[in-house]
């Protein structure tokens, strides 16, 4: 019973200003697939954590976070989209943060344009190994693999991914062609992720949905995914990536856990990255509120 929701999130719904949901989701996944028993994972490891962060300085008991447990979903991915868009659009329109638990990373996109609906000059970063900006795979427009072609054509241009390893020639072209901010994961290795973070900070400007495919990290910390690419990021990396674009987050999700291929230690730091974003963003939320009333 007790881990049946995500750890410290005590917060009825009126209250709270982080909504925890997981979606078990992941029928398009094409390599390894098994993401959809990472929310149910994550909830489990965020019970090996103290509610109170140093890192941070912040209690999450402090925090009103809600747990809404896992959403609906059907057999195919068209009509889980349509269904969890309900709950995304709510959300964001009753003024909350959105924290959704993949599941795979198509789940994205009815977060994404929720916001999007809320905030017209919605920027989006994504933390991911793959380009996923494919126009469809394996005949499947809403795969796993196309969400950031999506998001660059219907939700918005203000788009940059970060951790990137790994994509077709024609993706590469894509980037080219459209000149997409993408910083490789040997462009962080060589010139630190405090200096890009600079570069993606001047050019968002204004509220961010950050989506985290958890590939991004190299295999050797997260093992088990659905979709594992060698020479990745430091989970030190995106903790930075996190702290730093925290304050403008309106929306975020962590995406391609596959749990069963490692001793939970993938779900573990899953956990951890939430539980991180939701300190920084409630820690930089007070600094917001105090530079507004200057
Ligand atoms: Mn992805
Ligand atoms: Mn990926």
């Amino acid at each position: 019973m007790r881990n049946t929701i995500f750890a410290d999130a005590n917060s009825d719904y009126k209250k709270a200003r982080y909504v925890i949901c997981g979606v078990p989701f992941d029928d398009t996944s094409c390599f390894r697939k098994g993401s959809r028993i990472a929310p149910q994972e994550m909830r489990a490891a965020s019970y090996n954590f103290e509610a109170y962060t140093n890192f941070f300085d912040v209690d999450l008991r402090d925090i009103n976070i809600h747990d809404a447990g896992d959403l609906g979903v059907a057999e195919n991915v068209d009509a889980t989209l349509d269904m969890i868009s309900v709950h995304a659009e709510k959300y964001v329109t009753d003024g909350k943060i959105p924290i959704m638990l993949g599941g795979e990373h198509s789940l994205t996109y009815p977060f994404a344009n929720a916001c999007k609906k809320k905030y017209p000059d919605l920027g989006f970063v994504v933390l991911d190994a793959h380009m996923d900006l494919r126009e469809e795979h394996e005949g499947e427009r809403n795969s796993h693999a196309c969400i950031s072609r999506h998001i660059i054509e219907e939700v918005t241009k203000k788009y940059v991914s970060l951790g990137i390893r790994s994509g077709t020639r024609e993706e590469y072209q894509y980037v080219k062609e459209n000149n997409v901010m993408v910083f490789s994961a040997e462009d962080v290795f060589s010139a630190g992720i405090e200096k890009i973070l600079k570069e993606i900070n001047d050019f968002i400007k204004g509220p961010v949905y950050l989506s985290i495919d958890m590939d991004a990290i190299d295999p050797a910390y997260a093992p088990a995914l659905g979709t594992p690419e060698p020479y990745g990021l430091t989970p030190r990396d995106v903790r930075s990536v996190i702290s730093c674009l925290a304050p403008y987050v309106v929306g975020f999700d962590l995406v391609e856990i596959a749990p069963a291929y490692d001793s939970g230690n993938t779900a573990l730091l899953g956990a951890k990255l939430v539980r991180d974003f939701i300190a920084a963003s409630a820690k930089k939320l007070d600094w917001n509120n105090n530079l507004n009333t200057d």
